[in-house]
């Protein structure tokens, strides 16, 4: 069986050293499951608009918002994105009480991209989830499609505010998040919800669930597993920790190193683990033998709340403690190479080439993973350079009414770095094949 997992973290204003909030995640899927990364321009709609997801169709927004989102080559949704108004939004999978449905209902992964298109500020976000959960539900439900469904839980941000949302069918729960903050395959909101779906508590106590007496335990009430032990509980118990030891000093740089962390976090306190034997960890790896679910795609969003400068996206393919953050904008053109992955892996794909660079170093880890990282380094302090740079350029360009000049020199920055990523990556592969010859 293929494990649940994916984190998701945020760090407020007043836990990062920059004051500006960031968001971080990792999606988690099947070792060989495609993610490329792709654009979608703001687009308006006829009034009969319909948006046709997967299993369910629903009337169309008039108007849908430019996002990037990271998207599973057979879904139409993202495991994680980030729109033109600086909302950004990550999901978990949740193992819910409920048993299967047997009528259709929303995958947890086209929830996200629905609500990108849809949302100017996490506020409107939550309100997007919550009510498209209440109408059209989600979580476990049988389909012929051979999808795996499952309940969700979100953190959405934008550069002033974050929540935590977590459901259990049509149920869910809200709550602000303060500070800083992992989420995890664990439910997490407890009494401190800040609203909750009508009739969530009431399901919870004529079900005699633990936590109903009194304000409700969302998590207590709704969760199927220990919320105390397990991979999931063990991620949130680390992201949190290291989050909680870092208030007033997160920066891009903590949520790279935590979502590149592979501490079990059987002590959640200790100093990020850089090598591993991949046994556990944040950054998630394939069983020896090429089974299991591996990191698939990453992203630290930092977003901007003054106007002095853009979002920086950074993004990464397949496993994070051995690729590349690349800094990606909204407002210019992602390198269409990048959308490039299908089922089956192909020479032009940049996630199959990093899916690739992994495999070459999980045959024969010794010492060609820090070989790899080393690799990197020098690339990735150079992006933290001149991506900032841009994001005040980029800035400045679009304050002063030039929009297409910052779209043009975004556009041509994002391509220049993915093709030094593409290139290193694939020397790195050169490098990868000689030692195993
Ligand atoms: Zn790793």
């Amino acid at each position: 069986m293929i494990p649940r997992s994916c984190d998701t973290m945020v760090a407020l204003a007043d836990a990062t050293s920059t004051g500006d909030v960031i968001f971080a995640k990792n999606s988690d899927r099947p070792v060989d499951e495609c993610q490329p990364l792709e654009l979608h321009a703001r687009q308006t709609h006829e009034d009969d608009a319909v948006t046709q997801c997967q299993f369910v169709s629903l009337p169309e927004a008039p108007v849908t918002y430019r996002h990037i989102g990271s998207r599973p080559y057979w879904c139409w949704g993202y495991e994680h994105g980030a729109n033109e108004h600086q909302v950004v939004i990550g999901n978990e999978g949740l193992a819910s009480r409920l048993p299967e449905a047997s009528e259709p209902k929303l995958i947890g992964m086209e929830i996200i991209r629905l609500a990108l298109e849809r949302s100017r500020t996490a506020s409107e976000a939550v309100d997007v989830i919550t009510g498209l959960v209440t109408e059209y539900g989600q979580g476990k439900f049988a389909n012929d499609a051979g999808v795996r469904t499952y309940d969700n839980g979100y953190i959405v941000a934008d550069p002033r505010e974050a929540f935590v949302i977590e459901t259990g069918g049509h149920h869910w729960g809200v709550k602000r998040a303060e500070r800083a903050l992992g989420i995890s395959n664990v439910y997490s909101i407890e009494t401190d919800w800040e609203t909750l779906s009508r009739g969530a508590a009431k399901h919870a106590r004529e079900h005699g669930w633990p936590g109903a007496r009194g304000r409700l335990n969302f998590a207590d009430a709704f969760t199927k597993d220990s919320r105390d032990e397990g991979s999931g509980a063990m991620r949130r118990r680390r992201a949190c920790a290291v989050l909680d030891a870092r208030l007033g000093d997160v920066n891009a740089r903590t949520m790279m190193s935590l979502l590149a962390d592979h501490g079990d976090g059987k002590d959640p306190d200790e100093p990020f683990v850089v090598d591993a034997d991949y046994g556990g960890g944040i950054c998630i790896h394939p069983n020896p033998d090429g089974t299991g679910g591996s990191t698939a795609a990453s992203i630290v969003s930092e977003l901007c709340a003054d106007g002095s400068r853009l979002a920086v996206h950074w993004c990464a393919l397949y496993s994070p403690c051995l690729a590349l953050f690349v800094p990606m904008f909204v407002e210019g053109e992602l390198p269409d190479v990048l959308a490039i992955g299908g089922e089956t892996s192909s020479e032009d794909s940049p996630w199959w080439t990093f899916h690739r660079l992994a495999a070459a170093v999980r045959v024969a880890p010794d010492g060609r993973a820090a070989a790899v990282r080393e690799a990197w380094a020098p690339v990735q302090d150079a992006l933290f350079v001149s991506a900032y740079e841009m994001a005040r350029e980029g800035r400045r360009s679009i304050d002063d009414g030039r929009g297409d000049d910052a779209n043009a020199l975004l556009t041509r920055y994002m391509a220049e770095n993915t093709a030094t990523m593409l290139r290193v990556a694939t020397d790195l592969l050169d490098w990868l094949d000689r030692q195993a010859a």
